[in-house]
């Protein structure tokens, strides 16, 4: 089933429906780590599954003799295969993410043969991040600068158009496009409005829907869906909620993800005595966003997990 008829079927029926973002095991792990985080969500009947993509990392080996030796190395790999494994194992929809970044077309072509074969028909189209120690986004000689690309070329294999434009009339994938936009804007975008403007073009190049960067304050979330409506965008938008959960986030969010966090919630996390209590901050704050959410009529809230269920489970059992 592809995601948008998901959307529409939870806004015709009137429900809130959660779909939750999982990465795939580290090198060496099995399926287990991610099969036990998902257990536990299967009681709210998740509306489907997002599987990250991680790009090659750089590692340095010392060398013995004072010299480091530099190494490309993927920690963790094997996004196509885990998200083929949650179908079988679960029923549910899986959306792996695809990202630009370490890949060629070529590389890209070959995972989305391998998903459409898999029955995978649903992807979230992505640039990706800079490769660590590098100063900006360097795409790959054969590659995409910019996930518009990335969505282009997946809504020419729909239509039976591989890369180097050869035409497989016999072949034709049907994959549902997402990609993602940001209500605090891209960390590398000029103002919001060339932001928004770039957004509109990923959508004009297949995208049926987005999801957007975690967000701490709804209102914002709100104020970004009026703009994209302003812009011209009619698909739907996913609010991204990331349950705030150790006091490190306080700084790790804002520096890695580029959001804001309101004060009202900086000042309740920083009076924690531990991490813990951190925890039922955070979850106390994202059951007020999502009863917020639901209210406003949402079809589908996005939780980012990064692995970790078990307050998921607890905000939406309060949500709800
Ligand atoms: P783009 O849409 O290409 O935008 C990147 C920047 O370039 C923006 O500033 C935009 O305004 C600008 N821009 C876009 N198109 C053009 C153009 N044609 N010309 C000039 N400027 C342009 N990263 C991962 O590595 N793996 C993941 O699994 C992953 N999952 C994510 C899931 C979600 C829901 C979100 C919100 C982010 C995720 N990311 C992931 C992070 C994402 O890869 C980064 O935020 C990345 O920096 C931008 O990706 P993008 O797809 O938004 O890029």
């Amino acid at each position: 089933m592809q995601i948008t008829e998901i959307i529409e079927q939870a806004r015709r029926e009137g429900r809130t429906r959660f779909a939750f973002e999982l990465l795939p095991p580290l090198k060496g792990d099995g399926t287990a780590g991610v099969f036990s985080a998902i257990d536990p969500l299967m009681e709210f009947g998740p509306a489907y599954i997002n599987v990250t993509y991680h790009r090659e990392d750089v590692k340095y080996v010392e060398r013995g003799n004072g010299l480091l030796e530099k190494r490309i190395v993927r920690r963790r790999p094997g996004t196509v295969g885990i998200s083929a494994a949650i179908m079988k194992r679960y029923g549910v929809e899986a959306v792996p993410h695809l990202i630009c970044g370490g890949l060629s077309r070529y590389d890209i072509e070959d995972a989305l043969i391998d998903l459409d074969f898999l029955g995978v028909n649903n992807v979230l189209a992505l640039r990706g991040d800079n490769l660590r120690g590098e100063h900006s986004f360097a795409p790959h000689p054969q590659g995409h600068a910019h996930a518009c690309d990335l969505v282009a070329q997946i809504a020419d294999m729909n239509a039976g158009i591989f890369v180097d434009g050869e035409v497989q009339p016999c072949h034709h994938s049907r994959f549902c496009i997402g990609v993602a936009g940001y209500p605090e804007k891209h960390a590398e975008s000029p103002n919001p409005e060339s932001d928004m403007l770039y957004l509109k073009r990923k959508v004009d190049a297949g995208a049926s829907y987005i999801v957007t960067q975690m967000s701490f304050d709804n209102a914002r979330i709100f104020d970004f869906i009026r703009r994209c409506r302003e812009a011209g965008i009619t698909v739907p938008v996913i609010p991204g909620i990331k349950p705030l959960s150790t006091k490190a986030h306080l700084t790790v969010l804002p520096q890695v993800f580029h959001v804001d966090l309101p004060q009202e919630l900086v000042a309740e996390a920083s009076g924690c005595p531990d991490n813990a209590a951190v925890r039922e901050v955070g979850v106390r704050w994202a059951v007020r966003q999502v009863r917020e959410l639901r209210e406003a009529g949402i079809p589908v809230v996005h939780f980012y997990t990064m692995g970790k269920t078990d307050n998921v489970v607890k905000i939406i059992r309060e949500a709800l």
